[in-house]
């Protein structure tokens, strides 16, 4: 690595401006250059140029093949690999890549979800390429980030809606920048930092785990002596075997563009976490979809495996994933950067207002938008935010809007300094307030961070709501404000009354804490436990108005959406259950039976050698105490397996059943078998341990 040039490595295997400036005429960098920039159609002439180009760069970076890249709704990527060949006579081929294979592709859509969307028959997809997100090289193949939909135009993926909310947003911040008298910015973007959280464990535990196989996450574990009670593993050095893989990592992200900037040691016993550098958030999407697929793949070139899931393990952290969230103009300009004087700064305390009145609005949206079968184990966990929605501020901010809602005079503090008194430290600015762990949405200085999206999580969806909702609000403002004859005036009224309107939603405390559970309540805060609480809200007359006002989603489109959500929450979990019925049965119950016959033995055989008086306790004790266990596993056993035989029926009647009959079931099942893991000996327990897989990595 130390003789690797790293702004080399840095790219290269990415179709970006610089390589685009390089291979293309200079009309059609300028003309592609302006559809990127401002999110224009391109122009169809230009498209056979431009993928000509792209595809002699691909082969020249070893690509015999491309891919349209697309994101359906089953959360992961997916691709087909269609070789550049074209043959020209017998036995004779040319590489070649047309215009129109660049900007279009079709697929048979019938095997991805669709919820309803689309009738069997009609098993036609389409790709279309998003020009703003780059094309890459890797494994060979030149992969075209897309958008997907039905053939008859609806989205079929998380990439449509995105960029649609993008759009949106685009359009009422420019309303909004024009009021305060900017002419110039052409474009407001918004742009996503996505913190990454994972465990590794040890390759050879996890192939011993179908738990982990199946569904990533661990149904059985007694908990380790252990956890993460001494605060040694956050921040601590890293082992050799890991920094080794995080090292590889970095690489390869940096050869796709990926900027990844951060990398250190996460709270739990073998949890860590990436901060790539932020972009522009469809960009951001693919890299942090990149960024998983990556983690996995080199984490098994090391010998380990990388658990995304959002709880692992139960006990200790789970994983999430923060969405660093802020809007910025073409220019770079930060729109959420406070300034000196954040008091003064009224188009930023406008910006401000138009979020908190969106999250406060769409708390439900929030929630759906991160909630997952696993992030329900995780949120409210008492480790992660909880799962009822609120903004945290900070001190100063908090101040200023208690002088704005009580139309006190504000005076702007100044920044106290940091003195630790030694003389070979400088004195330096100390930040106008802490940090707070426990917000589900953060303020942090120049940006939002919303810290209830799941690590493992596509992160489209939390950034689609965030857009459109605010994008709404917006528009609203833009709406009051163009035209008025006393600016200054009225658009201090208008952050006065939001503030005041939504002041409900600031919560600078202590997150955990029960006493916040009280007042959320009494404030009216939202409250969803559960998938199965907040699934339906998708379709409240609220929020479908949101969406199909703001042409980010039809109704259509909603509906499918619920259906799939509500379907991918009973398959995750009847995967779970079948899996540990196979677990229990094929491994665990053998295993008791083998240690009970052993200790029956060890009785008969002492008993022979010693005579019928010798001492068995604790043999016996065991027998007895293992027994109990053993039927009592048996019984849970029998549960859930007439549990799963009456889940039937679909959507959300169905998710409901599982999660509350086959999910307690589990935990029924769970209980009896972690307590036998602690009394039995470690030769005879058929599974890799959480002492095991979280402190030998
Ligand atoms: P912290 O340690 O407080 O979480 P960092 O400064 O390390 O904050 O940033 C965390 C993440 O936020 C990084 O991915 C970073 O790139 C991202 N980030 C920083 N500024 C912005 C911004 N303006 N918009 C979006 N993301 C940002
Ligand atoms: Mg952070």
């Amino acid at each position: 690595m130390a003789n690797k040039h790293i702004p080399e490595l840095f790219g290269s295997m990415v179709f970006n401006e610089e390589v685009m400036r390089a291979h293309l005429p200079k009309e059609v960098y300028k003309s592609l250059m302006t559809t990127i920039e401002t999110g224009t159609e391109i122009d169809p002439s230009i498209a056979d140029v431009v993928a000509s180009a792209m595809k002699d760069w691909a082969v020249e970076k070893g690509a015999t093949h491309y891919t349209h890249w697309f994101q359906p709704l089953t959360g992961v990527t997916a691709e087909k690999h269609d070789a550049f060949i074209n043959s020209v006579g017998q036995c004779k081929v040319v590489m070649e890549f047309s215009g129109k294979e660049l900007i279009r592709g079709e697929s048979d859509a019938s095997s991805f979800p669709s919820g309803g969307l689309r009738a069997t028959f009609e098993a036609r997809g389409y790709t279309a390429w998003d020009p703003a997100s780059y094309a890459f090289v890797k494994d060979g193949t030149l992969y075209i980030p897309t958008a997907y939909c039905s053939y008859t135009g609806e989205a079929l993926d998380t990439k449509t809606p995105l960029l649609r909310s993008m759009d949106v947003l685009n359009r009422q911040a420019l309303r909004i920048l024009r009021l305060f008298g900017d002419t110039t910015t052409r474009r407001v973007s918004v742009t996503v930092g996505a913190e990454q959280e994972y465990f590794l464990v040890n390759k050879d535990y996890y192939d011993r785990r179908k738990d982990l196989i199946y569904c990533g996450r661990t149904l059985f574990g007694a908990s380790a002596p252990k956890g993460q009670e001494m605060d040694d593993h956050y921040f601590g050095p890293l082992k050799p075997k890991i920094a080794a893989f995080m090292q590889e990592l970095d690489e390869e992200l940096w050869k796709l563009g990926i900027e990844a900037k951060t990398k250190h040691n996460e709270a739990a016993p073998s949890q860590h976490e990436l901060a790539p550098i932020f972009a522009t958030s469809n960009l951001a999407v693919d890299q942090n979809l990149l960024t998983m697929e990556y983690i996995k793949k080199v984490a098994e070139r090391h010998g380990l495996a990388a658990l995304l899931s959002e709880k692992p393990y139960a006990g200790v952290n789970g994983s999430g994933k923060h969405n660093n969230w802020s809007l910025a103009t073409d220019a770079g300009k930060n729109l959420l950067r406070p300034g000196k004087t954040p008091s003064e700064n009224v188009q930023f305390l406008l910006f401000l207002a138009s979020i908190l009145c969106a999250v406060d609005r769409y708390q439900d949206l929030m929630r759906l938008s991160v909630a997952s079968a696993s992030n329900d184990h995780r949120l409210g966990a008492g480790e992660a935010p909880p799962s009822v929605v609120s903004v945290f501020v900070g001190e100063e901010l908090s101040a200023i809007f208690d002088s704005i809602i009580n139309g006190k005079a504000y005076k702007d503090k100044s920044k106290d300094k940091m003195n630790l008194h030694i003389p070979s430290i400088p004195v330096f600015n100390k930040d106008t307030t802490d940090r707070n762990r426990t917000s589900p949405f953060a303020f942090t200085g120049n940006k939002f961070e919303f810290r209830m999206v799941g690590s493992s999580q596509n992160i489209a969806m939390p950034n689609v709501i965030l857009n459109t909702a605010i994008a709404e609000v917006l528009k609203e403002f833009a709406d009051q404000l163009e035209g008025s004859s006393n600016f200054d005036a009225d658009v201090r009224t208008v952050i006065r009354e939001t503030l005041t309107a939504h002041q409900r939603i600031v919560f600078d405390g202590n997150g955990y804490s029960e006493e916040w559970r009280h007042e959320a309540e009494r404030r009216g805060l939202s409250s969803y436990p559960t998938c199965v609480d907040v699934y339906p809200t998708l379709l409240s007359q609220k929020n479908i108005r949101l969406f199909t006002s703001m042409g980010v989603m039809s109704e259509t489109e909603l509906n499918a959406r619920e259906a799939i959500l509500l379907e991918n929450y009973s398959k995750a979990i009847n995967i779970e259950a079948q899996t540990m019925i196979v677990i229990a049965n094929r491994q665990i119950i053998p295993a008791v039976e083998k240690y009970i016959r052993d200790l029956a033995e060890t009785v008969r055989a002492k008993r022979e050698a010693f005579g019928e008086q010798i001492d068995c306790y604790v043999e016996q004790d065991l027998l007895n105490k293992i027994i109990k266990l053993q039927t009592k596993s048996y019984k849970a056993l029998e549960a859930l397996k007439t549990a799963e035989t009456k889940a039937v029926g679909s959507g959300l009647k169905l998710a409901a059943y599982y999660k509350d009959r086959v999910l307690p079931a589990m935990a029924q099942l769970r209980e009896p078998i972690d307590e036998l893991e602690t009394l039995m000996p470690s030769e005879y327990w058929p599974l890799p341990t959480y002492g095991e897989m979280m402190f030998n990595q």
